[in-house]
């Protein structure tokens, strides 16, 4: 390989907050406003020039999950806080029943409320925004990291923060400090394949409704006339035999998921569409991203001539937009403090220092093979110890949202995006307690006062009595997950419909 010397610059110092928020997705969102609120001057960076990570960038619909099998809404704050006022927008229908996977509520919204509403929100805490900007560096003295550098369309700069939350997702800032990390799957480095989320709009969602009732069939767990005519919000899982098909004669891109997943979306006649996929992408490899980028948009575009095709009332549809950025599912696990395990998420474990809840099943597109992953559904609910966000080695960052230290595996569960706001929060909340003592470090933290503040706040955790918020209608009755890697869960078997 080629090297060339770069010239040592002196570099402007751009910033000075309490806080440096790096990323502005599920977790930056959560960590940033809950600093903020609590006291601590907060910047929140961001390569992009709005907000949302997933939810926004790459389009990632709907939120999984808030509510256990019993319906109990366990992850609330900020999150809940996001979802109320989405309805309030007519930008979501809230939460609704998922009749794809053994899930007990998905949350569908509008991508462009989310961006309206995210901004609003960050506002009215006071937190200063810094769009447009790479974090690309660090400097490093000892265990702490004293200086962010960024890059922008105004130069080079540095922001000097006391605390850092790293929401890259990559983990960008604790890897260029040095601290650990695990990429994908422990045993080989294999990550969870990439996919381009899209969405179509001008479907006749009456037409489709009547398509499905004729190849129930074709659907995954053959969904009866009253499931899809009373779902609030359709989803869409299926058509496996057609897809295979459709591989084997040119009609279906042979790289992508094996069936058809889409959610309906609050807007009328509009779905996002989870079916692109490519494998074999590390999401911190800038020649690997753009190969993704464009095999993932053509993907796209064959798999809407397909749904034309094959399903009812596309006929008249049309591609609404794509993500600007396809949807890398896993790249770095900081080795923290604790390493979130399988046995954790379907144990049902509670931690002394468990700081936000998980629900969601493990869900793991595998690195190879076909067959989606779906283990220990919905029996799980479990607690994220604050120590998976302390990367080791550093004493003033945490990192948030999907890269905290987790087994390739427990990922599957906690890396859904409800449950990455929730993390941000207590990340948040904890460099705000910090900024007000004045002085300590992330391991200084008094976890047990943390966990008080964040049900103070409005979050949910496990082992502190409250009022259950059960939801009936989102209740499951199901029996032992089987934690088995077999077919998902049926929740419409375990239902009397009349
Ligand atoms: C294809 C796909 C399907 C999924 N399906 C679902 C689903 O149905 N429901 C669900 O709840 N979850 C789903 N997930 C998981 C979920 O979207 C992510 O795990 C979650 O968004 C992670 O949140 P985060 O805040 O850690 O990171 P992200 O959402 O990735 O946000 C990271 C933010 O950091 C910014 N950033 C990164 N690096 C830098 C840098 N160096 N400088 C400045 N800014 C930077 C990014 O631009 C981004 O805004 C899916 C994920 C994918 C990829």
């Amino acid at each position: 390989m080629q090297f060339i010397e770069e010239e040592q610059k002196r570099i402007p110092v751009c910033a000075t907050p309490d806080v440096l928020v790096v990323g502005a997705g599920p977790a930056g969102i959560g960590a940033a406003i809950a600093a903020a609120r609590n006291g601590a001057k907060v910047l929140l960076l961001e390569r992009y020039g709005f907000l949302g990570g997933n939810l926004t960038i790459a389009m990632v619909n709907p939120m999984f999950t808030f509510h256990d099998v019993k319906g109990r809404q366990v992850i609330r704050g900020i999150a809940g806080e996001l979802v109320e006022r989405l309805i309030d927008l007519k930008s979501s229908l809230g939460h609704v029943t998922d009749l794809t996977f053994d899930n007990a509520s998905m949350t569908p919204f509008d991508p462009e409320g989310m961006k309206y509403l995210l901004f609003k929100m960050v506002q009215e805490a006071g937190v200063d925004l810094l769009l447009h900007t790479w974090a690309v560096g660090v400097t490093r003295a000892d265990s702490q990291v004293t200086s962010v550098i960024v890059e922008n369309k105004s130069g080079r700069q540095a922001i000097v923060a006391k605390y850092i939350i790293d929401c890259s997702a990559d983990a960008d800032i604790a890897a260029m400090a040095g601290a650990p990390f695990i990429k994908g799957r422990e045993e080989d480095g294999a990550m969870q394949p990439v996919t381009l989320f899209f969405r179509i709009g001008g479907i006749n969602m009456a037409n489709l409704r009547v398509w499905m009732k004729n190849n129930r069939d074709l659907l995954k767990d053959s969904p009866t006339d009253e499931e899809i005519d009373s779902s609030k919000a359709l989803a869409f899982l299926g058509l496996k035999q057609l897809v295979k098909k459709g591989m084997e004669n040119g009609e279906f891109p042979k790289d992508a998921a094996p069936r058809i997943l889409f959610y309906e979306l609050p807007q009328e006649g509009q779905i996002a569409v989870n079916a692109t996929r490519l494998q074999g992408i590390d999401g911190t490899n800038a020649d690997d991203l753009t190969r993704a980028e464009y095999e993932t948009r053509i993907q796209a575009w064959e798999i809407h001539k397909f749904l034309q095709k094959y399903v009812g009332g596309f006929e008249g549809s049309y591609i609404l937009d794509t993500g600007a950025q396809v949807g890398v599912r896993e790249t770095r696990h900081i080795r923290g403090d604790y390493q979130l395990t399988e046995d954790d998420v379907l144990a049902n474990r509670a931690f002394e220092d468990g700081i936000a809840c998980g629900t969601f099943a493990i869900d793991i597109h595998p690195p190879e093979g076909e067959q989606q992953i779906f283990t220990g559904s919905g029996k799980a609910v479990y607690e994220i110890p604050y120590r998976t966000l302390l990367p080791q080695g550093l004493d003033n960052v945490w990192v948030a949202g999907r890269s905290i230290s987790a087994t390739h595996t427990a990922f599957g569960s906690s890396r859904v995006m409800a449950t990455c706001v929730a993390i941000g929060q207590a990340a948040g909340v904890a460099a705000a307690d910090l900024t007000k003592q004045g002085e300590g470090n992330v391991r200084d933290v008094d976890v047990a006062a943390l966990r008080n503040q964040l049900i103070a706040q409005g979050q949910y955790l496990l082992g502190i009595p409250d009022n259950q918020l059960v939801d009936p209608a989102l209740a499951l009755n199901r029996g032992e997950g089987s934690g088995t890697t077999a077919s998902h869960y049926n929740p419409f078997k375990d239902r009397s419909h009349g």
